[in-house]
């Protein structure tokens, strides 16, 4: 202090000798004898070199690991520090020492908000069974791509955790298990493979394939799929590289067909795609899309990653089709082309030679061994859609009615009624939220200005504008038909 005032009074500052900043610019600076002055910033660069350059891995710090997360990390289980004495040393200037404040633990994810019990523990290895039940509860239908995609998970992390072990090191390795999801729009390819994620509580990276572009071009680079990974696996490298990547609209980098240009938005970008589905090590670009000198890079070992590719693949039913007729086309049998018009499960008839003349490159397709088809939905799958998975539509306007004490209930034909009308519109499920959030609008209006309503009946009348809701009061048990609302009607 007494050093302090003098140097005031004969108009120097002190300078820190490492950085030369004075003390008005880096802040109180640490005195020690024969007049060394040095910064807090600049003590504490000495500490963590020191703790870093003895501690028994060597220099290399942590990749991708925040400062904040280190710390947390090492300070949690103090065990870590290997006997080395200056592991975690930090600088504390007295004065600041009340606003130190201890880190608290990061809080453990259960992925999106699921209930915690919901959660199957892939370490344990859930049977394909164990695991179809689950997605039974939320997903509708789509019985063969579930079956599928169980055991090819299963299958998955069996081969990831046996890799791990020292006594099957020798053994034969076993190969990815990648998958092709080829299905109409809004038949739950999404989110069959959100769920998945969710209940095996592995990071999950969705992506649109239309995006991707060869590197250097416009748009974003094939690795970009895996930042996304690695930022969903809060920058845990190991984490990430259990994980799930999810690519949609896979059919839209089909090879273009008749072009003289470079494909750099196709075929190229199957190429890219390439050493990322087979296995590789990647040098992936953090919190960007597309590398570049400014952006920190790190590695990510895409072996234990499992890639799952959808897509609509319009035109594809024709190339099946023609496929399977082309024996037909001459002779008495000639009638039989018209056998696979109708069929639903035309796309599950699909082989690689189909996806070859699509436009997709043999390596790609090769890189892909599970291929199967989603159904589209129809009348009864969208009905049961909207009230049985766990967190169903109308499970969810029930328990906003509840929280008011009003009963919400529809009647089957109404339900048919709201499946028709999202048919009608082509976009799978997806439709029929926005279907029945026209009808609810009104209803959700109008009930909460009287208190006494109790109960509130969705008929087939209200959906179709020729009548109301029925409505039951709370006291008097008695039903009442609410005239048509104007606006409701679809
Ligand atoms: P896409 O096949 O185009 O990827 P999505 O999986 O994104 O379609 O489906 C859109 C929405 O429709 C989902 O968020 C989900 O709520 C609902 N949905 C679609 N298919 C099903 C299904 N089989 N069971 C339950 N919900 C579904």
């Amino acid at each position: 202090m007494d050093d302090k005032n003098e140097e005031k009074k004969d108009g120097y500052e002190s300078i820190c000798v490492m950085c030369h900043r004075p003390e008005s610019v880096c802040g109180t600076l640490l005195r020690m004898p024969p007049n060394i002055c040095l910064c807090k910033d600049c003590l504490q660069k000495s500490f963590d070199l020191m703790s870093m350059t003895m501690r028994p891995g060597g220099p290399a710090p942590v990749q991708n690991e925040s400062k904040e997360d280190t710390e947390q990390k090492e300070g949690a289980d103090g065990a870590q520090n290997d006997g080395n004495p200056f592991f975690n040393l930090r600088f504390i200037i007295p004065g600041q020492m009340q606003n130190q404040t201890k880190l608290k633990p990061k809080k453990k994810e259960t992925g999106n908000g699921t209930d915690p019990s919901d959660i199957m523990d892939i370490k344990s290895l859930p049977s394909p069974h164990e695991i179809k039940a689950r997605l039974d509860e939320y997903v509708i239908g789509q019985d063969h791509a579930k079956k599928v995609i169980s055991v090819a998970v299963y299958n998955h992390y069996k081969r990831v955790k046996r890799q791990d072990e020292e006594a099957f090191k020798d053994e034969v390795t076993i190969e990815k298990s990648n998958m092709l999801m080829i299905g109409p729009t809004g038949c739950g390819k999404t989110y069959l493979v959100q769920t998945l994620a969710r209940l095996l509580n592995v990071p999950l990276a969705i992506t649109d394939a239309t995006s991707l572009t060869e590197a250097g071009y416009i748009g974003d680079d094939v690795e970009s799929v895996l930042s996304k990974l690695l930022a969903n696996a809060d920058n845990d490298v190991e984490r990430a590289e259990q994980g799930i990547v999810f690519i949609d609209e896979i059919d839209k980098i089909a090879k273009k067909k008749n072009t003289t240009s470079r494909d750099v938005s196709g075929e190229s970008v199957q190429q890219g795609l390439l050493k990322l589905l087979e296995g590789s090590e990647v040098e992936v670009p953090v919190g960007a899309s597309s590398k570049n000198g400014m952006v920190p890079t790190t590695t990510v070992n895409t072996r234990n990653i499992l890639f799952i590719c959808g897509g609509a693949f319009p035109g594809l039913d024709e190339i099946v089709k023609n496929r399977l007729t082309k024996s037909f086309t001459m002779g008495f049998n000639s009638n039989l082309k018209t056998k696979y018009d109708e069929d639903p499960d035309l796309l599950a008839k699909t082989n690689m030679e189909d996806l070859r003349e699509y436009g997709m490159i043999p390596e790609f397709i090769g890189r892909l061994p599970m291929i199967f088809a989603l159904r589209g939905l129809d009348k009864e799958a969208m009905k049961r859609i909207l009230t049985e998975p766990k967190n169903a539509i109308i499970k969810q306007y029930q328990k906003l009615f509840a929280m008011d004490e009003v009963k919400l209930c529809f009647t089957d034909e109404a339900l048919g009624l709201i499946a028709e009308k999202a048919l009608a519109k082509e976009t799978g499920a997806r439709a029929l939220r926005s279907v029945l959030e026209e009808f609810m609008l009104d209803i959700m209006y109008e009930i909460p200005k009287d208190k006494n309503i109790g109960k509130v009946i969705i008929t087939a009348d209200y959906i179709n504008g020729t009548g109301g809701p029925i409505i039951e009061m709370r006291t008097a048990n008695v039903p009442l038909i609410a005239p048509p609302i104007s606006n409701a009607q679809g």
